[in-house]
């Protein structure tokens, strides 16, 4: 390690904010001190936080003033949480098509925004503003996050695969980040190529890395996983073990979990963030089986499909109200994703928990006798009650008619005909009656046109 390496992140960041005005580490630190605050403070702190970005949006964003009129409500109605309930929850089709018009507000200088883009479930783009004011608020919690991942600032990053940027300016701002942090931290980041990335072209591209250097891997989980499974199938070394190993983008399975952690010998941590809010939540640093929400950041709500909040331990939809965007506000934004509303965290820290995170909303089976067997269910079985990790390294189930389910699975070397059938016999009796589930051994999960790789796919959704 050089004197700069750990000098740079105690001088740069105090002399950073005070030449730019900006406070993303300020921001940070006091993360790190409210983390510990019990629940009911930290959702008094959200609600000092949200009334000042209703009483903007009752005033200033015509898409918002008619949801309050329609609701016979005003922003002093919402006094907790729960009552955002009673506002409408608004989704990406909605926003889309009142965008830029009726969702952004009337009264904020165009130099605030920051545009953005999705794709949705539907594969149209969705474009967005950010506010270019509320960056300290994201950027913070991304140091905060990573700072939790034990991922220094200095330590290098290694991109599986690069991030897709789906605007011009965004891939500058990328380059120009990546520039930043290599001339201030010494931090150096590594991209894999964005196809099929192997465990040569890793060890190709660490050896560039100074010996010594730590390094952590930032990326989506299918594509580490292959990496991983590639590693661990042909008995290949690296010459150095990332830190930690971050994952976003994708639902992170148990099994892909089980063998990063496994090829790269660290922990694997689980990282949810969106395009439209960056940053959200984050596998606990005690307790691998929780999420943290950065509750200074949004308001995220498990809800049911009826609206009203999921019990702990039941899925629901993930609704979000962005407390930093005052440009184009995200308030009760059905974000597509499933997640699992979690208990009160062990370790002490009073940030929202949740038990897991699951994919887009059309990432569900649902079977004749009315289940929904959600991503995170089909898992927990292969996992645990079918103890199918050694056999496996990846799979993916998908749903080609209302009584049909084909699960092709990666099989590792130790799978036979004989497990297929025990397997198949399982799974058909997991998912009830009126289901019938077959196995297709492939050699590779096919991804989205996104670049992301399913965990479940419904053609029933998507007809
Ligand atoms: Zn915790």
């Amino acid at each position: 390690m050089s004197i700069w390496s750990w000098l740079a992140p105690r001088v740069v960041p105090p002399l950073y904010e005070r030449l730019t005005g900006r406070r993303p580490w300020t921001e940070m630190l006091r993360l790190r001190a409210l983390q510990w605050r019990t629940p009911e403070e930290l959702e008094a702190r959200a609600l000092r936080k949200l009334r000042p970005l209703l009483t903007h949006a009752r005033a200033h964003v015509p898409y918002y003033r008619d949801h309050f009129e329609q609701a016979g409500l005003e922003p002093g109605d919402i006094r907790t949480v729960a009552d955002l309930a009673r506002l409408p929850l608004i989704g990406k089709a909605d926003l889309r098509a009142n965008f830029p018009a009726r969702v952004v507000a009337d009264n904020l200088p165009g130099r605030r925004r920051g545009t953005g883009s999705t794709a949705g479930s539907t594969g149209l783009p969705f474009w967005f503003f950010t506010d270019r004011a509320g960056a300290d608020v994201w950027i913070g919690s991304y140091l905060f996050f990573r700072e939790w991942a034990g991922a220094a600032l200095g330590d290098a990053i290694v991109y599986i695969p690069r991030p897709a940027h789906a605007t011009m300016e965004e891939v500058r701002a990328a380059r120009l980040r990546d520039l930043g942090r290599r001339i201030l931290f010494g931090e150096q980041t590594l991209h894999l190529s964005d196809f099929e990335p192997d465990a040569d072209e890793l060890r190709s591209r660490l050896s560039r890395l100074p010996r010594g250097l730590p390094y952590f891997v930032w990326g989506f989980p299918s594509y580490i996983a292959r990496l991983a499974a590639q590693l661990l199938e042909t008995g290949t070394e690296l010459r150095s073990y990332p830190k930690v190993v971050i994952t976003y983008a994708e639902t992170l399975s148990m099994l892909n979990a089980a063998s990063i952690a496994r090829a790269f010998r660290c922990q694997v941590v689980n990282h949810y963030s969106s395009w439209e809010v960056r940053h959200l939540a984050q596998t606990c640093p005690d307790n691998p089986d929780v999420l943290h929400v950065n509750s200074e950041r949004a308001i995220l709500r498990v809800v049911r499909l009826d609206g009203s909040p999921a019990a702990v331990g039941e899925a629901g939809r993930v609704v979000i109200t962005d407390l930093a965007n005052y440009v184009m506000p995200f308030i009760n934004y059905d974000i597509g994703d499933w997640a699992v509303a979690g208990p009160p965290c062990p370790c002490g820290r009073g940030l929202p928990s949740l038990l897991g995170i699951e994919g887009r909303l059309g990432e569900v089976i649902r079977t004749p006798a009315g289940r929904t067997i959600l991503p995170i269910a089909l898992c927990r079985f292969l996992n645990i009650a079918a103890r199918a990790h050694p056999y496996i390294w990846e799979y993916q189930a998908v749903q080609v008619a209302p009584d049909r389910v084909i699960i092709s699975i990666v099989p590792t070397s130790r799978f036979t005909p004989h497990f297929c059938r025990e397997l198949e016999a399982a799974l058909t009796q997991f998912m009830g009656p009126g289901m019938e589930v077959r196995l297709e051994p492939v050699a590779r999960i096919a991804k989205e046109p996104s670049g992301k790789r399913l965990l479940v796919k419904s053609n029933l959704d998507r007809a």
